[in-house]
């Protein structure tokens, strides 16, 4: 038996030294022959060799630490472009052993993520430093007054002047903050009594386009474009339903949409609410008592009701926080034309629904799982923004999709590579511990020397700039 026993431990052994040598000339960076325990059984001491969830973890903590500074350099070389969209999550930070709540992304015209950072409590105060970052690096590559427009998932905070915001004082190519359309007009719709209300689909679709309305010569070009395949299949389609198909939230990508006018907004969002507070749920084909579509207000002051929702939507819109920044066509940017169907493919340059379709895809790293510590969640999310940012890259044809990572082509994994150095800025969960120890104080001190200048006019605040170039020169040991 012992003898048996001793034969399978051979076999075993054998089959381990023969995956390692396969290794070995596979990855000639050796990591894994550096890392590989040495064969150990029952018969070799008392225990059995570490568990194998314990070697994974230590390959792939080493193999990170030496990918991260690629990760990072490859985050902190991108600029945003013309537009900014910041936005915070819940979920992520929920489950991570940290006393950080939300994690704030910052995307770019493209689509790209440039920075994002876990902060507690989901106001702006604690993300300064983070678009303070952004703000040196885009002075480092000359493009600071590239940034024109801002975009926030919390719009201007009912600030009276959204020019004060503080996205205004950082960026000073941008003369205020911006709210998201999909955001208010999502907030209007949940501001209803249920989800299955039979109005609710009608007043979706009008509280849409009262704000985001579909730019006309995308609808017209596309209804001819369904016409003509029609045509071409031998049959006939009436304009009426070319047109509802053109206006299908699945051909979104190719109807433009823009955000008229304050006064425009607000006027279609008076009528949009008078319309169905008139017919509120009056359905003359039920013996049913109508329910009203319009949510009353709650007993506590967090459940708005649904016209003061309206009225606050209205305020907003007034103030231009729903209107887009840039001349309409600057807002869109063509990404592709579809080869078969001569379809256009725009992507919006700016509003924050860009941010919603990255949440979705960083939300799955913490499926299935309860807690992850801090530094794990760090390493996995570095991971996922790179290989966004990626597939960014590969859509606007930056790079081919079968081209080697950047610490592949560095061979970062072979014994005496030289990593890039760390670039200077924070992100993730390495953020959130520099912020709580207060190592990100220089940038908050400058971002409040900003706003002090630019309540003091922009000359000043030049000067203040020079001023503090110079000091930072003087500081520097030679
Ligand atoms: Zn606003």
């Amino acid at each position: 038996m012992r003898a048996a026993a001793a034969l399978r431990d051979a076999d075993a052994k054998g089959a381990y030294d023969a995956f390692l040598e396969d290794a070995a000339s596979c990855h000639p960076e050796q990591l894994l022959q550096q890392l590989a325990l040495p064969w150990a059984t029952r018969a070799h001491g008392s225990h059995l060799s570490v568990s194998s969830d314990d070697v994974l973890r230590r390959v792939f903590n080493a193999a990170f630490s030496r990918i991260k500074p690629y990760l990072l350099a490859d985050l902190v070389r991108r600029d945003p472009g013309c537009c900014i969209s910041g936005d915070g999550t819940f979920k992520i930070a929920g489950r991570v052993t940290s006393s950080a709540t939300v994690l704030h992304f910052i995307l770019g015209a493209d689509h790209c993520v440039v920075a994002f950072a876990a902060v507690k409590g989901d106001g702006f105060t604690p993300v300064i430093p983070l678009y303070m970052q952004l703000r040196r690096r885009l002075e480092a590559m000359g493009k600071l007054f590239d940034v024109q427009a801002v975009y926030s998932d919390r719009c201007c905070e009912q600030r009276n002047d959204p020019s004060t915001a503080p996205q205004a004082v950082i960026f000073p190519g941008c003369r205020r903050v911006w709210g998201d359309g999909w955001h208010a007009i999502n907030t209007l719709i949940e501001a209803t009594t249920r989800s299955n209300h039979p109005d609710l689909q009608a007043f979706a679709a009008a509280v849409g386009k009262a704000i985001r309305v579909p730019h006309q010569e995308d609808v017209e070009a596309l209804k001819r474009l369904f016409i003509d395949q029609a045509r071409q299949q031998g049959q006939m389609l009436h304009p009426d339903v070319a047109e509802l198909r053109a206006l299908n939230r699945g051909y979104a990508e190719s109807v433009r949409t823009v955000g008229p006018p304050g006064s425009v907004i607000a006027a279609n969002l008076r009528r949009v609410f008078a319309k169905f507070d008139k017919n509120d749920g009056e359905r003359p084909d039920s013996k049913a008592p109508p329910e009203r579509l319009y949510r009353p207000s709650g007993r506590d002051k967090s459940q708005r009701s649904t016209e003061e929702v309206f009225e606050n939507t209205i305020r907003c819109a007034d103030k231009g926080c729903l209107t887009d920044p840039l001349p309409f066509p600057r807002m869109h940017t063509l990404l592709r034309v579809m080869p078969k169907t001569k379809r256009p493919i725009y992507r919006s340059v700016g509003q924050t629904v860009k941010n919603e379709a990255l949440h979705s895809k960083v939300n799955k790293l913490v499926d299935g799982i309860s807690k992850v510590g801090a530094d794990s969640m760090n390493s996995r999310l570095l991971l996922r923004v790179f290989a966004h940012n990626r597939q960014r890259d590969v859509e606007w044809g930056r790079c081919s999709a079968h081209e080697p990572c950047p610490w592949i082509t560095a061979r970062a994994l072979c014994p005496g590579a030289e990593p890039p150095p760390e670039p200077q800025e924070r992100m993730g969960w390495d953020y959130y511990r520099d912020l709580c120890n207060q190592q990100l104080k220089d940038l908050q001190d400058m971002y409040d020397e900003l706003k002090h200048a630019n309540s003091k006019g922009i000359e000043s605040m030049h000067m203040v700039v020079r001023s503090m170039v110079l000091r930072k020169m003087q500081a520097k040991p030679v």
